[in-house]
C-alpha cells in the first residue's frame, strides 16, 4: 500500500546558514523561500513529488544567517512537566500527582540540570528513593534531554518527538 502523506510529513525543518535549527515550518512556505533564492534544499521525502520532478523537501537551509536572540528555557516544574508530555517516566502514566525526580539523587551528588531531572509520578519517586534507575530496576522511558535554545518550546518537543528521522542529523542532543 502506498504511504498516505500525513500533514506531519509535510513539516520543513527550518536550519539558519550556521546549520542551527530555526523552525518548523510548511513545505508550501519552504517551497516559496526556495523559490525566491533564500533558501536551499538540504534533504527531501523520496516519496513525495510536490511537482513534477520536484521532490518535497524536509530540510532547508537560509542562504544567508539570521540573528536569533539567545533564549535560555528555564529549568522549572512546568517546563520539565512540559518536556516529558506530564507523564512519568517510569511507569509512562498521566494524571496521576507528578513530582521532580533526580535521576541520580542529590543526596549522591545528582545535579540541578535538565539532563538529571524528570517527571515522575509520587508513587515512582517514593519506590525509587534513594537509588539511580539502574538500582532501583527502574529504567527511564526517555532519556532526559535540555531543550535547545532559539526555538520554541513546542518545536523543540516536535523535533524530539522522533517523526523526522532524516532531522536527527541536524540537530544537536537528539533522542531517538
Ligand atoms: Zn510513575
Amino acid at each position: 500500500m502506498p504511504l498516505k502523506w500525513h500533514a506531519c510529513m509535510s513539516q520543513v525543518l527550518v536550519l539558519n546558514a550556521s546549520y542551527e535549527p530555526l523552525n518548523i515550518t510548511s513545505w508550501r512556505r519552504a517551497t516559496v523561500l526556495m523559490l525566491k533564492g533564500k533558501a536551499e534544499t538540504l534533504e527531501e521525502d523520496e516519496n513525495h513529488n510536490i511537482r513534477q520532478h520536484v521532490k518535497a523537501p524536509t530540510v532547508i537551509r537560509l542562504r544567508q544567517f539570521i540573528r536569533v536572540p539567545y533564549r535560555d528555557i528555564s529549568l522549572n516544574r512546568k517546563n520539565i512537566f512540559q518536556r516529558d508530555n506530564n507523564l512519568c517516566q517510569y511507569c509512562g502514566q498521566k494524571n496521576k500527582k507528578l513530582s521532580i525526580d533526580h535521576v541520580l539523587p542529590r543526596s549522591r551528588g545528582g545535579k540541578d540540570n535538565w539532563e538529571n531531572v524528570i517527571t515522575a509520578c509520587l508513587q515512582c519517586n517514593v519506590m525509587k528513593g534513594n537509588r539511580t534507575p539502574e538500582e532501583a530496576n527502574m529504567p527511564l522511558r526517555t532519556k532526559p534531554y535540555k531543550p535547545l535554545n532559539n526555538m520554541s518550546f513546542e518545536t523543540t518537543k516536535q523535533i524530539h518527538s522522533g517523526r523526522h528521522k532524516e532531522w536527527s542529523k541536524y540537530v544537536i542532543g537528539w533522542v531517538a
